[in-house]
């Protein structure tokens, strides 16, 4: 994953939020099988992925507006806008 230029929603979040646990939680509810993990910077959800068959992560962006969200997955240190499709390292 390349580094792109970084934008206002990015550069506003000086704390990383965390997962909570390590789980899909609409996935979860209905029994369904995820890819990769996402956290929510603004509300703290984790979500499953874009190569998830559900694709949480980007519903949820949609559906609140929320902007950021940072990879869940250990050993990833990244965080991305979906309104700007901005990239950028922690
Ligand atoms: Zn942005
Ligand atoms: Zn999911
Ligand atoms: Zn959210």
């Amino acid at each position: 994953m390349t580094t792109q230029s970084s934008c206002e929603h990015i550069e506003a979040i000086t704390a990383v939020k965390k997962p909570k646990r390590h789980e899909c939680e609409e996935c979860i509810k209905t029994g369904d099988s995820w890819v990769h993990l996402r956290t929510c910077q603004t509300c703290g959800a984790t979500l499953c992925c874009d190569s998830s068959p559900n694709r949480h992560a980007s519903r949820h962006a949609q559906a609140s507006g929320h902007p950021v969200i940072a990879s869940a997955e250990p050993g990833e240190r990244w965080l991305y806008c979906y309104p700007d499709e901005a990239f950028a390292d922690y």
